[in-house]
C-alpha cells in the first residue's frame, strides 16, 4: 500500500461514533464487488444498494481512510479544465454535456446528503473564480461567455466589483452558482451506513490481492488471508493507487499537493456568502470556510508522486498557503491548526476514468482523477449503475478508458 498523505488531517477529527465493519472471514458470493471504501466506493455502494443490487464493499484499511480523508470538501461544476478549453479538446456538444453532468452531480450529492439523516456539512455555495493576473482576463472572459452561452448560472465581475464585496483586489472574476461544500469524511461514513442499511455488506481490513475470471464470467477476488469473494461484476474504486489495476490504467499522473485548516475565526463577516474561492493560475490556490468558522486552503501542487515526509518542509509549504489566506483577508487572526500533504491523481486529458474495462468484461473503474473527484464519483455511481443494468449513459463515451481524447496526450 502506498503512502497517500501525511501530516495532521482535519475531517476525521470532526466525527464521533464511527461505525466499524468486520473483515471478510468466509467465502462469499455477491452481484457487485466494490474494491475500495473511499468516496468513490461508498457513493457507488450506496447508489447500487439503493437500487436493490446485491453489493459488497471491501476496503483494505478503514472506510474513508484513503485520500478521501485529505479531501478539502469543495464541490464545483467547473473543472480544472475550463469549458472553453474542453470544447477545443472534445467538441462543444460533449464538453457542455460533461459540464452539465458535473452540475447535476452536485445537485444529486445534495439530494443524497439530505436523505442520509446525519449532518454531513453539505451547504450550497457560489464560487468566485478570479483571474490571477491581468493577462488571464481575456481567458476568463472567454470562459464566462462559454459558460453563459451554454446556460450555466454565471456572472462576470470586474476588479471594482470584486473590491466592493471582498477585501482583496483581483483583475476580474466569474461567479458560478450551483456549487457546494461538504464534510467528505462525514458524508462517506453516512453513505456507508445507509448502504449497509439498504443491504450492502461492507468489510474493512480486507485486502484484495488477486483477481481472476472464472468460468461463466464470474469474477473471483482473493483476499490476503485467502478468502474468496465471487461476483458477477467488480468495480475498482481504489483511488490514487493505479498499480492496483495491474497495468490497466494508463495516462494518469500522480502529484502531491498541500492543504491546511485554521483555527475557527471569531469573525468571518468579511467573507461574503462564505463563497468558494479559486483562481486561473495553474497549479491553483483555493480556499473555503467551514461551519465552525475555520478556513481550509489548499494548492501549491508539486510534480512528485509521493507525499513529503519532512514536517519542516511541509510546514514551509503550508505556511505559504496560510500567507495566501492573509493576502486575501488581512484581518484574519486564527492560526494554522491542521496541515497535511497528500498525493493527487490527474488524468492527462483532465477527465475521470469511468466505465467498463475495454478488454475485461464485467470489470469496471470508478477513478475520479482531478480536482473534482467527489463530483466525478457521483457521476460514476449513476453511470456504472446503468452499465451494470445493461443500459447506456449519456456521458459514458466521454469518460471511458479507451476514449479518443486520451490518444492525443
Ligand atoms: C489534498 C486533497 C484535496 C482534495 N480536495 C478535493 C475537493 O475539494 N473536492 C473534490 O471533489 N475532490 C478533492 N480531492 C480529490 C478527492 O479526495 C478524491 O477524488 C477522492 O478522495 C477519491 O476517493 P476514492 O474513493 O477514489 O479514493 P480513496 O479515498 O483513496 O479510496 C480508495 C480506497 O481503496 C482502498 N484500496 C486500494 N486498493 C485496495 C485493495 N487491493 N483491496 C482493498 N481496498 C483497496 C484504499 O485503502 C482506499 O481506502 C482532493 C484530494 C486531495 C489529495
Amino acid at each position: 500500500m502506498k503512502d497517500l498523505y501525511n501530516g495532521r488531517l482535519y475531517w476525521l477529527e470532526t466525527l464521533n461514533d464511527i461505525r466499524r465493519y468486520p473483515s471478510l472471514t468466509a467465502n462469499k458470493r455477491t452481484s457487485v464487488a466494490i474494491v475500495g471504501g473511499g468516496m468513490s466506493g461508498s457513493i457507488c455502494g450506496y447508489v447500487l444498494a439503493q437500487s436493490g443490487i446485491d453489493v459488497c464493499i471491501v476496503e483494505r484499511g478503514e472506510i474513508a481512510g484513503g485520500s478521501t480523508a485529505a479531501n478539502t470538501g469543495i464541490l464545483q461544476f467547473c473543472n480544472d479544465v475550463m469549458l472553453s478549453e474542453l470544447i477545443g479538446q472534445i467538441g462543444r456538444q460533449d464538453a457542455v454535456l460533461f459540464y452539465k453532468a458535473c452540475r447535476d452531480a452536485v445537485v444529486h450529492i445534495g439530494e443524497i446528503a439530505a436523505k442520509l439523516g446525519k449532518e454531513v456539512g453539505f451547504i450550497p455555495r457560489s464560487s468566485l473564480y478570479y483571474a490571477s493576473t491581468e493577462q488571464d482576463v481575456p481567458k476568463l472572459r472567454k470562459e464566462f461567455e462559454a459558460l453563459q452561452g451554454s446556460g450555466f448560472d454565471v456572472e462576470f465581475w470586474t476588479g471594482e466589483e470584486i473590491s466592493i464585496h471582498y477585501p482583496f483586489h483581483k483583475p476580474a472574476a466569474i461567479i458560478t452558482r450551483g456549487d457546494a461544500e461538504i464534510n467528505p469524511c462525514g458524508f462517506v461514513y453516512a453513505l456507508a451506513d445507509a448502504a449497509a442499511a439498504a443491504g450492502a455488506s461492507i468489510h474493512e481490513h480486507t485486502d484484495i490481492v488477486d483477481h481472476a475470471t472464472a468460468g461463466e464470467g464470474i469474477q473471483r477476488l482473493t483476499t490476503s488471508t485467502g478468502i474468496v469473494l465471487e461476483a458477477e461484476h467488480v468495480i475498482y474504486a481504489v483511488g490514487y493507487e493505479p498499480e492496483e489495476l495491474r497495468g490497466q490504467l494508463v495516462k494518469a499522473d500522480v502529484n502531491r499537493t498541500y492543504a491546511l485548516a485554521t483555527e475557527p475565526q471569531p469573525d468571518l463577516s468579511a467573507w461574503k456568502d462564505n463563497i468558494l474561492i479559486w483562481e486561473t493560475a495553474r497549479p491553483y490556490f483555493y480556499m473555503r470556510t467551514t461551519a465552525e468558522g475555520r478556513i481550509i486552503a489548499g494548492g501549491h501542487d508539486e510534480d512528485n508522486p509521493k507525499p513529503l515526509n519532512s514536517e519542516s518542509e511541509r510546514r514551509k509549504r503550508t505556511d505559504k498557503l496560510y500567507d495566501r489566506i492573509k493576502e486575501h483577508f488581512p484581518l484574519f487572526t486564527g492560526r494554522l491548526e491542521y496541515d497535511w500533504t497528500a498525493v493527487f491523481g490527474e488524468s492527462r486529458d483532465n477527465l475521470p476514468f469511468i466505465g467498463e474495462d475495454p478488454k475485461w468484461p464485467g470489470v469496471y473503474y470508478c477513478l475520479g482523477y482531478g480536482g473534482n473527484g467527489t463530483v466525478y464519483s457521483m457521476i460514476a455511481a449513476n453511470l456504472l449503475l446503468n452499465l451494470i443494468r445493461g443500459e447506456e449513459h449519456p456521458i459514458s463515451h466521454i469518460v471511458r478508458l479507451d476514449r479518443p481524447s486520451l490518444e492525443s496526450v
